[in-house]
């Protein structure tokens, strides 16, 4: 749809993308003129779309159209740097991949009649209550009454409105490499030199491959391709690049001011260990659309994303990164490794649960520390 300028509403959105989209799709009020903002012209997310069972669920109660799914896992093969590898499998698929393209369509398609999309539109900056956006040739200033900040991990929601910004990322690229795929799994990389704790993740996508890695440094410093080759057995050009940031230092502080909230990537919200932010980014549109329905929006937010456990989970998962940070090393890898053996059969299920049921993340934190 093409920006239409309109000079005030009552809810600013800005970004498009799994928490944008979720919120407007759970206000349930025709009343509330809203507004969202994207910069890109087109609906996409850097994400690879790799969900769990639970977050699929999720979206199908959020959006009222199928959740178009490329392909189910039911096996993951984890190779420790320079240790070994575990072959993993689960009864029931335990990863789904979204097909993003046509789950970004069908959001835009079915979009509730309240809201206006504007692509190609960017948020500038803010001040007293109103926004500076900008499409290609013209900047408009638009009045509200909240501001919502669904605009990713480099928040420029939270900078301009003063709110604690994501403080540590890491930098997430995806390639497709077109060639047969042998295999049906899913392939995890812990490599600390690439990046602590994830690293290097393959499967088999429809005439290829697509490989991504999660890294400290930026694209431009790092061998990609010699990397690659040191962990699978092919080559080829890489195609298709994307990428984007990963935040991986837990929720902010305060996701909040009287007229601005901030939610998914923007508030922290993805996780600091495992880079899932699909699930939690949803989560925090749905408490969202809760939260505006009440007199003190803000407070309200936080705590009904309290109630989903999201943060808890997500700052235990910023707990064992900083664990994780300072003290992996090979004898680290081994005993996840051996950790790993010893728990072949049910680790994909656990790993699953623990988004749902925090209390189990200790748990197996326990078992691998005990
Ligand atoms: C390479 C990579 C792979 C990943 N894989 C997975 C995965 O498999 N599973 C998983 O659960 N999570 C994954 N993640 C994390 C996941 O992508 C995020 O946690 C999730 O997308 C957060 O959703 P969000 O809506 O909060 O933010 P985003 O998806 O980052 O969306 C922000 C939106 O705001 C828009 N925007 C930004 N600035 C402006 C502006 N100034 N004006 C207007 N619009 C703006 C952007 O264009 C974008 O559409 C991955 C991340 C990366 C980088």
């Amino acid at each position: 749809m093409e920006y239409q300028p309109t000079d005030s509403t009552d809810l600013l959105i800005v970004g498009a993308s799994f928490s944008g989209l979720t919120l407007a799709y759970s206000v349930h009020n025709p009343g509330l003129r809203s507004l969202i903002v994207e910069r890109k012209r087109r609906l996409w997310s850097p994400s690879t779309g790799l969900i769990t069972p639970p977050t699929l669920k999720l979206l199908e109660q959020v959006f009222p159209f199928g959740i178009p799914i490329i392909r189910a896992f039911t096996s993951m093969k984890v190779i420790f740097k320079d240790v070994g590898e575990v072959l993993l499998s689960s009864r029931e698929p335990f990863l789904f991949l979204l097909d993003k393209d046509s789950f970004f369509s069908a959001a835009e398609e079915h979009l509730p009649s309240s809201f206006t999309l504007a692509l190609g539109c960017s948020f500038v900056k803010t001040e007293n209550k109103t926004a500076k956006v900008q499409t290609h040739y013209t900047e408009t200033t638009i009045r509200y009454d909240l501001l919502v900040g669904a605009d990713g991990a480099l928040s420029k929601v939270a900078k301009s409105s003063g709110l604690p910004l994501v403080k540590e990322w890491l930098y997430g690229y995806e390639w497709k490499i077109s060639r047969p795929a042998e295999d049906d799994f899913i392939t995890f990389v812990v490599d600390p030199t690439v990046s602590r704790a994830y690293g290097i993740w393959m499967f088999p996508v429809n005439g290829g491959v697509r490989i991504g890695l999660a890294s400290k440094k930026p694209l431009r410093k790092i061998d990609v391709q010699s990397i690659m080759k040191q962990y699978f057995s092919f080559d080829g050009p890489l195609l298709d690049y994307k990428g984007g940031a990963i935040p991986i230092s837990g929720p902010v502080r305060a996701p909040f001011k009287e007229d601005v909230i901030l939610l998914g990537d923007a508030a922290g919200l993805c996780g600091p260990f495992l880079g899932d932010g699909i699930q939690t980014a949803v989560k925090s549109g749905i408490a969202a659309a809760r939260a505006v329905e009440q007199p003190n929006v803000g407070p309200s937010y936080v705590e009904l994303l309290k109630k989903t456990e999201v943060t808890k989970y997500l700052k235990q998962q910023a707990l064992l990164r900083s664990i994780w940070d300072r003290f992996v090393s090979k004898n680290t890898l081994k005993r996840l490794y051996k950790f790993t053996l010893r728990n072949q059969d049910h680790l994909l299920d656990d790993l699953t649960t623990i988004k749902e049921d925090p209390s189990s993340f200790l748990q197996i934190a326990r078992k691998f520390f005990g």
